[in-house]
């Protein structure tokens, strides 16, 4: 470890973020390690060699903001395409158009309402939801009402997190919009795209950024590494973005997970779905919703990018449970886990030398530009600060 002024540990989002900064801001010399064999960690995405259809290989991502900063700052590595994400959940046999807008209200209830009309009867579905939600359920119905509840969102939940809407955080809801038009975009955002080359171009371009000052060892496990382990504990500035419990070796607990498994089928047909991702809200299929890749850019399918247009390429989302030493997905976010986190959260102070950042090592449901910010204001108020502090 000579010649290393920072070790991150994890090459996603939060991880190169970081190392960019410094190598490019500091001119300090990182080494980045992650355990599987390739960077962008969950947001990663590649060609698959059979088709050329561009594959999220851990799910859909979308990129979309309304921050202006986390904006420049991805496009400075990467030029993004104008794709908008609407998505569709088959309901019944029938498909709607989601996030629940007048569109789908009206199908739903077979009726022409106008927005007026609609709110009033969705506030009067909704009058028995507490004005302060507690929980999923509460939040749902007090968004929706309790028909479209109970039709888009009840069962979905169900298969999506395995555990009772009561149980759950009314923040996991309360990202989708609900409309009172007909404007069906999955996202409010500002902001909205997809990286032009792919998230993985995008990911090399930001690593590559930093020239020799960033050194890349992929297939590397922080824990299996007592060399790393020693540059934490000799004091050496960590940035930590893998799972925090797992940094203290589960003393409290572990907190839990929902983790996701992909159902991949290259199918001989041209279009399978007509859209990116369609939902199925009910229990009847196992799975969560199909993501059919070809559909996030259409621009390069029509100039022939992609290598058999006959050919597609759909991934079947199931929800898992997850155990240790599996992948981590969704942070569940019961009340047991969040005391769990306080006390995680409160060891780590002990810890000055170590940033955890990230969805792993924050514990959080963040979006890429979440990550992003978190990543930037990291850096900007305690990276900086502790090699100030550090070099005076
Ligand atoms: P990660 O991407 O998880 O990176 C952490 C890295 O640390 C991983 O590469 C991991 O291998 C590595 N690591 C962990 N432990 C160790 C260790 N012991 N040693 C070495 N390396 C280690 N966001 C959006 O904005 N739009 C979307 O459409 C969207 N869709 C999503 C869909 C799904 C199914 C999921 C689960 C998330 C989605 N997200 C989306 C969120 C997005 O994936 C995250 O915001 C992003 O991946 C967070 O980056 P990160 O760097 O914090 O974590
Ligand atoms: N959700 C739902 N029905 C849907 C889509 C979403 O009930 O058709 C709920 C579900 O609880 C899910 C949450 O809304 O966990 C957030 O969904 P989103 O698609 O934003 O999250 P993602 O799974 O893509 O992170």
């Amino acid at each position: 470890m000579k010649n290393v002024d920072m070790l991150v540990v994890g090459a996603g989002i939060f991880g190169l973020t970081i190392a960019e900064r410094v190598a490019n801001e500091l001119g300090k010399k990182i080494l980045v390690i992650d355990k599987r064999n390739h960077i962008g960690g969950n947001s990663y995405s590649e060609i698959d060699t059979e088709t050329g259809i561009e594959c999220h290989k851990y799910g859909a991502h979308i990129f979309h903001t309304s921050n202006t900063i986390v904006w420049e700052y991805v496009n400075r590595f990467s030029k993004f395409t104008n794709y908008q994400h609407r998505v569709y959940s088959v309901h019944n046999n029938e498909v709607f158009s989601l996030p629940i807008n007048l569109g789908t209200i009206n199908q739903f209830f077979r009726a022409n309402f106008t927005p007026d009309e609609a709110k009033k009867l969705i506030a009067n579905q909704a009058k028995d939801a507490p004005e302060v939600p507690k929980n999923l359920k509460e939040q749902g119905i007090k968004l929706i009402g309790q028909s479209l509840f109970e039709a888009f969102v009840m069962n979905y939940t169900a298969k999506q997190w395995q555990t009772s809407a009561e149980e759950l955080s009314p923040d996991i809801i309360k990202r989708l919009p609900v409309r009172y038009n007909y404007n069906n975009r999955y996202f409010s955002d500002v902001y909205e795209g997809l990286p032009k080359n792919g998230y993985g171009r995008l990911f090399k371009t930001m690593l590559d950024s930093g020239g020799e000052k960033i050194t890349l060892r992929l297939g590397t496990d922080y824990f299996n590494d007592n060399e790393l382990r020693e540059f934490t504990s000799g004091g050496g500035l960590t940035i930590f973005t893998g799972p925090i419990d797992q940094f203290f070796d589960y003393k409290y607990g572990e907190l839990s997970w929902r983790s996701v498994m992909f159902k991949k089928e290259t199918l001989p047909i041209h279009d399978f779905q007509g859209c990116p991702v369609m939902n199925y809200a009910d229990l009847e299929q196992p799975f969560t919703r199909i993501i059919e890749f070809k559909h996030f850019h259409p621009e390069r399918t029509s100039n022939g990018y992609s290598k058999d247009s006959r050919k597609t390429v759909i991934y079947k989302e199931f929800s898992k449970e997850w155990k240790k030493g599996e992948e981590p997905y969704y942070p569940v976010g019961t009340r047991d886990d969040q005391e769990k986190l306080k006390k995680y959260q409160q060891l780590a102070k002990q810890y000055p030398n170590v940033v955890f950042g990230g969805r792993l090592g924050e514990y959080a449901y963040y979006d890429m530009d979440v990550t992003f910010l978190s990543a930037l204001t990291m850096f900007k108020n305690i990276v900086t600060d502790w090699y100030k502090k550090h070099e005076n």
